[in-house]
């Protein structure tokens, strides 16, 4: 065994983080852990993956469920297009695979909603298939102990440290190296200041020698999110209150309150309700504003309750009765409008 990975082994099995998903013989226990784990903090997903896995128990039950139970389910957790994707993938491994999750990467990737990252951690964890699977955690871990200075998003230096980290992953426990890095990269390894002194690889790491960990990996610049300024609305009418699921890419399949694009005073709120669905208000209220920052926007929210006279049907809308608005999935950007209805 490579020297690098006996001693990453050894720690590995005196620090492994405990966690839900781990230690299971359930390889749709892991495809769930993998697909809530992306993009989104292990303590959150603590919390969303027993949660989930005692309402869809099995890769069945996951297939056959609604797609609003599944968003249900997925609420507050984001990137919402995962939840609908591990449904419909669930379902092609019904319809494909006799319900029987395959183990090789090649076959995984063909799985709606499995990307390469994915297709490698569960073959390795559900399978012990010895691949690697590189997170941005291996990202790290790697640049540093080869003291590589190229931008990984670039696709040479990206090949670059996947050939390293293949070279690491063990013929046996490929699934325990790949946590470990994983564990190293999120406990140690820390992006900034590196906690080098507690390492188990620090004999071996090039850019602790060379003094060059804390300025990698050399990641290139986030681009600084949009903002997007908009009036949401809760229109009321007696005891319903108007609602959308959105059908747009972002947030897809979600229900969320009328919102306009842009800011307006209380006197162009009301024209402008009146031309875009043809509602006249009674009376509107300016209630409080809210924020939301996504990955690549930030909504920035003046909540209003209005209240209408005439109720019309209206293109694309439903009248929600308000005591049936908790059983909807909403995105946590409405979290603040939902709570102005004290419901
Ligand atoms: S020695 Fe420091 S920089 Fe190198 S792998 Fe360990 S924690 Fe990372």
């Amino acid at each position: 065994m490579h020297r690098i990975t006996e001693a990453l082994m050894s720690w590995y099995d005196k620090n492994a983080r405990e966690m839900p998903w781990r230690g299971i013989s359930d390889p749709y226990g892991t495809w769930v852990s993998e697909i809530m784990l992306q993009q989104t903090r292990v303590e959150t997903v603590r919390d969303y993956y027993p949660r989930f896995m005692e309402r869809f128990p099995t890769l069945r039950d996951l297939a056959e469920a609604p797609e609003e139970d599944v968003l249900k389910m997925w609420e507050g957790l984001g990137y919402y297009s995962r939840a609908r994707n591990l449904r419909k993938g669930a379902q092609q491994v019904m319809a494909e695979y006799g319900g029987v999750i395959p183990r090789e990467p090649e076959q995984l990737i063909k799985i709606k909603g499995i990307g390469p990252y994915t297709s490698c951690s569960i073959a390795s964890i559900a399978f012990d298939v010895p691949v690697p699977a590189v997170d941005g955690n291996v990202i790290r871990v790697i640049s540093r102990l080869y003291d590589l200075h190229d931008d990984p998003t670039e696709v040479k230096a990206h090949e670059v440290i996947e050939k390293f980290a293949a070279e690491l992953v063990p013929q046996q426990r490929a699934g325990d190296h790949n946590q470990a890095m994983m564990d190293l990269g999120a406990t140690v390894c820390v992006p900034g200041t590196p906690d080098c002194d507690s390492c188990p690889l620090k004999k071996m790491c090039k850019a602790f020698a060379a003094g060059t960990a804390e300025e990698l990996p050399h990641l290139p610049k986030a681009k600084s999110p949009k903002e997007i300024a908009y009036d949401v609305l809760l229109i009321h009418h007696k005891d319903q209150v108007l609602m959308y699921r959105r059908t747009e890419s972002m947030l897809q399949g979600l229900w969320c309150f009328p919102m306009l694009e842009g800011q307006r005073e209380e006197k162009e709120l009301i024209a402008a309700i009146e031309k875009k669905w043809k509602l006249k208000a009674k009376s509107i209220q300016f209630e409080q504003q809210a924020k939301h920052i996504f990955t690549h926007q930030v909504w920035k929210m003046s909540i209003y309750t209005i209240t209408v006279d005439d109720k019309k049907e209206i293109d694309g809308m439903e009248w929600v009765k308000r005591d049936q608005i908790a059983d909807l999935p909403l995105p946590t950007a409405m979290k603040v409008a939902k709570l102005t209805l004290k419901l």
